[in-house]
């Protein structure tokens, strides 16, 4: 529970850590004309200052509710922002509602599902509106497809589709929202058998500009229906809810591989070389990760990969067995092998890079990497990395949809999470170092679920290659007075 005096703690540290923390420079990513809010302000006066018919709203959180001061932080306790109020609408008409009335009063806000942005673009110092209301998991086993709410969070979705022996693909983190990870794209232990979360999509539920409900289709609007599924976070409109396309996967078998009880940079070196080249050769039924990572203070390297259907995963011993790794592998439910691939973070302050690799990396990037590693080892930072590298190809190729980098080899996220707010410049400093070093030797894509303030030029070419100047067009289309926007989002013709 975050007190009132925590916050001002708070407050007064990000001011000493700098830019990334401070309220005054993510004001500076708005331009909300109610001013900041700052805990020390009279609530009462604040709350006056709102439009009359926002006010005294029963599906709204106001400066002096009393869960205010949680729920407007994210998953990621680094943003440190004070929004007017937080909007918790019920239904689409609500949505509606405050959408029209925010436009009418030229009041800027972000909206928010699963709230695990890597960066505050679902936070304002404006107002949010949220959708973790719009719970509904509706499978229809009989048409093979399932309804899910926009407040839905992946793990739910897993779950509930799971024990049916049912699944859509999605990521790894159980509490990330499934909105979130739909419209940017969505990478996860089912992504060479069945592609991307967004590739499932058949429908989409949807609030405009003009706070219009919309059922966007690919027949209804195709040019929309492309751009939402995986340029769509924040964009375009509020998302309500999405019919997706489910596979029925009864049986799926879990792989682990580990060498050895400490770290080796050599072995972790080679390791590293022969997952890159076992990895491209794989069918689509074998979804893999690498773990390259640095916990309590010990490093580590692990291979891990899902197999769909009800064999064991025994692909690997042509290429490992001469690196002679720890086997652990689990033929089971589903349901079962996709908990085991389940991971969430505990610390509560973090940051995230990433690079779209559209090849395997060079000898000398994977050394830089591993080096690393024996590094962090023997420096004992305080904080914990994980540097994962997902395979993509497989079914990934084969969809369209405004995910760019289709025939990409694999999906390198490098995060960084730490316990205390002191150590966050610090942390900053580090991982920003080792993307430098990397940078240029890799690959200019990154993923848009990746969001990274970091990227300052070319952040749209990044995430979307080609596809900009068609993502601009749809954009100033459906949403000529760039109502939805944050500080990535795309851009309507004139801005850039
Ligand atoms: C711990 C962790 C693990 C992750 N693991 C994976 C993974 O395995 N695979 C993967 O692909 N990604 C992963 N991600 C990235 C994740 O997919 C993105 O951060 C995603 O955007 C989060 O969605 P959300 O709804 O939780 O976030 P939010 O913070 O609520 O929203 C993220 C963005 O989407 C927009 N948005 C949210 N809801 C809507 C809506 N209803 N309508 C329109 N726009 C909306 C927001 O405005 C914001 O721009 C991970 C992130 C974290 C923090």
């Amino acid at each position: 529970m975050v007190t009132k005096s925590s916050l001002k703690i708070a407050l007064l540290g990000s001011l000493f850590v700098g830019v990334i923390l401070s309220p005054l420079h993510l004001l500076s990513d708005t331009s909300n004309p109610l001013g900041p809010v700052s805990p020390d302000q009279n609530a009462e006066k604040l709350f006056q200052s709102i439009p009359a018919e926002l006010q005294n709203l029963d599906y709204a959180i106001y400066t002096s509710n009393k869960n205010y001061d949680t729920e407007r932080f994210n998953f990621n306790k680094r943003f440190n922002v004070f929004p007017h109020a937080i909007f918790t609408p019920t239904n689409a008409q609500e949505v509606a509602f405050v959408l029209k009335s925010l436009k009418k009063n030229k009041l800027d806000f972000a909206i928010r599902s699963g709230g695990h942005c890597y960066e505050p673009a679902s936070l304002s110092t404006g107002f949010i509106i949220d959708l973790r209301n719009f719970k509904t998991i509706q499978p229809d086993v009989k048409n093979e497809e399932v309804y899910i709410g926009a407040g839905v969070e992946s793990g739910a979705v897993i779950e509930a589709l799971g024990k049916l022996d049912y699944a859509i693909p999605t990521g790894t983190c159980p509490s990330v929202g499934i909105a979130g990870l739909a419209l940017g794209g969505g990478i996860g232990p089912l992504v060479r058998s069945f592609g991307l979360t967004c590739d499932s999509i058949k429908s989409i539920s949807f609030i405009n500009a003009n706070g219009e409900l919309m059922e966007v289709t690919e027949k209804s609007h195709p040019d929309l229906f492309w751009a939402l599924r995986g340029a769509g976070n924040g964009s375009f409109g509020i998302v309500l809810g999405f019919t997706f396309k489910m596979y029925a996967v009864p049986k799926a078998s879990y792989l682990e591989l580990t060498f050895g009880d400490s770290w080796d940079t050599k072995v972790s070196a080679k390791v590293l070389k022969t997952w890159q080249t076992w990895a491209e050769t794989l069918p689509e039924s074998i979804n893999t990760q690498l773990q390259l990572r640095y916990v309590n203070g010990k490093s580590f390297i692990k291979v891990v990969a899902l197999k769909v259907g009800p064999d064991k995963c025994t692909e690997w011993e042509k290429a490992f067995s001469e690196l002679k790794p720890d086997v652990k592998t689990y033929g089971e439910r589903y349901l079962d092998t996709a908990l085991r691939w389940a991971q969430t973070p505990t610390q509560p302050f973090q940051k995230g890079k990433s690079k779209i690799l559209m090849k395997p990396i060079t000898y000398d990037v994977i050394e830089t990497a591993v080096n690393y590693f024996e590094n962090l080892e023997e420096t004992e930072q305080k904080f914990d990395v994980a540097y994962d590298f997902e395979a993509l190809g497989g079914a990934v190729v084969k969809g369209d949809s405004a995910f760019y980098p289709r025939k990409a080899f694999g999906w390198w996220h490098m995060e960084f999470y730490w316990d205390d707010e002191v150590e966050s410049p610090h942390s900053l400093w580090c991982i920003n170092e080792f993307f430098t070093d990397i940078n240029f030797h890799t690959s200019k894509y990154s993923y848009a679920n990746n969001v990274d303030y970091d990227l300052t030029k070319n952040w749209l070419e990044a995430y979307y290659g080609d596809n900009v100047n068609r993502l601009i067009e749809i954009k100033t289309k459906y949403d000529p007075e760039n109502i939805f926007h944050w500080r990535q989002s795309i851009p309507t013709k004139g801005m850039r």
